[in-house]
C-alpha cells in the first residue's frame, strides 16, 4: 500500500479498523461488510503568495479538491482492489464516516483547538480522503491527541469563534463570508477582517503549522490563483468557475465581498 500511495505523492495514510461510532451518514455506507478504513491526507499548501489584496483562503485559490479526489479514486480504487482482491469504496467530504476522526485515530495528526486536524509534516493544510473496505486489519486505533493548546488561534480569531468548548460555527467569519445573504453587520465584520472567501487566520497563526511543507501535488501547485480580481472572476465561464471551491455559490457572493473590500480600501 505504501508504494501505491507514494506513487501518487501521498505519504500520510493509515489503516484503522472500522467502528460504527465513526459513521456520520449511514445512508452513504456501502451495502457490504466493512472491516477497515484506509484514511489519507492530501496536502494543498503552495509556495505562491497572493499578489492581490483580496482575502481568499488558500484552499480556494487552488482548484477544488473534489476534482482531484475524483481523478485519484479513478486509479487508486482499481489498484487497491487489484492488489488486495476485495472492493474499496472511496469518499472525500461527502462521506459516511467522520474523516477527521478517522485521520486522528490513524495517528495522522492531532486535533487543534481551532478544530482542524494538524499533521506533523503538512500542518493543517490538508484534505482528508477515506476508502472503506472489507479487508481486515489488526491495527489498533491511536488515542486522539490534542494540539499544544497555546491559545493563539483563539486570540487572533476575528469572530471570537474559538472557545474552550469548541468552535461557535455561527461566529466563524469563514462560514459567514460564504453565506448567500448576510446582514450589514456581518458584511462589515468580514470586510474589517480582510476576508472575501474563507479564513486562514486560525491556521496561519498556529505554531504547529510553522514548518508545514508545501504540497508535492501538481493539481494544487499548478492551479494557484495568485492574482484574483473581480474582473477575473467575472471573465470565468461556467466550466472554469466550477473548478474552484467558491463555485458552490454563484459568483455574486464572492464578488459582493470583493466589492466590499474595494470600497473599504478606497476610504
Ligand atoms: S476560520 Fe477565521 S473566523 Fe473561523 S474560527 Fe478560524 S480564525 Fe476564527
Ligand atoms: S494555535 Fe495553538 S491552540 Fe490553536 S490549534 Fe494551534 S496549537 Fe492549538
Amino acid at each position: 500500500m505504501k508504494k501505491l500511495f507514494e506513487s501518487k505523492n501521498i505519504t500520510e495514510y493509515a489503516i484503522i479498523p472500522f467502528d460504527e461510532k465513526l459513521i456520520i451518514n449511514p445512508r452513504l455506507m456501502p451495502k457490504v461488510e466493512i472491516n477497515s478504513i484506509v484514511v489519507f491526507l492530501v496536502p494543498y499548501k503552495c509556495a505562491n503568495t497572493p499578489k492581490d489584496k483580496y482575502g481568499i483562503s488558500a484552499y480556494a485559490r487552488v482548484k477544488d479538491y473534489h476534482g482531484y479526489m475524483k481523478t485519484l479514486f479513478a486509479t487508486l480504487i482499481p489498484e487497491l482492489t487489484h492488489k488486495f482482491g476485495t472492493d474499496f469504496f472511496g469518499f472525500a467530504d461527502h462521506s459516511p464516516v467522520n474523516e477527521k476522526l478517522c485521520a486522528a485515530y490513524g495517528g495522522l495528526g492531532v486535533i487543534g483547538k481551532n478544530s482542524l486536524l494538524i499533521n506533523k509534516k503538512y500542518g493543517s493544510y490538508v484534505f482528508v480522503g477515506v476508502c472503506l473496505t472489507a479487508l481486515k486489519t489488526e491495527n489498533i486505533p491511536m488515542s486522539i491527541k490534542s494540539c499544544i493548546n497555546c491559545g493563539k488561534c483563539a486570540v487572533h480569531c476575528p469572530g471570537c469563534a474559538i472557545t474552550e468548548h469548541g468552535i461557535k460555527a455561527d461566529k466563524c467569519l469563514s462560514g459567514i463570508s460564504q453565506k448567500k445573504k448576510i446582514t450589514e453587520d456581518e458584511q462589515n465584520a468580514i470586510t474589517e477582517a480582510g476576508i472575501c472567501w474563507g479564513c486562514d487566520i486560525c491556521q496561519n497563526v498556529c505554531p504547529m503549522n510553522e514548518k508545514a511543507l508545501y504540497s508535492p501535488i501538481d493539481y494544487f501547485t499548478d492551479t494557484y490563483l495568485d492574482n484574483v480580481s473581480p474582473e477575473l472572476i467575472e471573465s470565468m465561464d461556467d466550466e472554469e468557475y466550477s473548478k474552484y471551491a467558491f463555485s458552490w455559490r454563484k459568483k455574486e457572493v464572492l464578488l459582493r465581498n470583493m466589492h466590499s473590500a474595494d470600497r473599504k480600501n478606497r476610504k
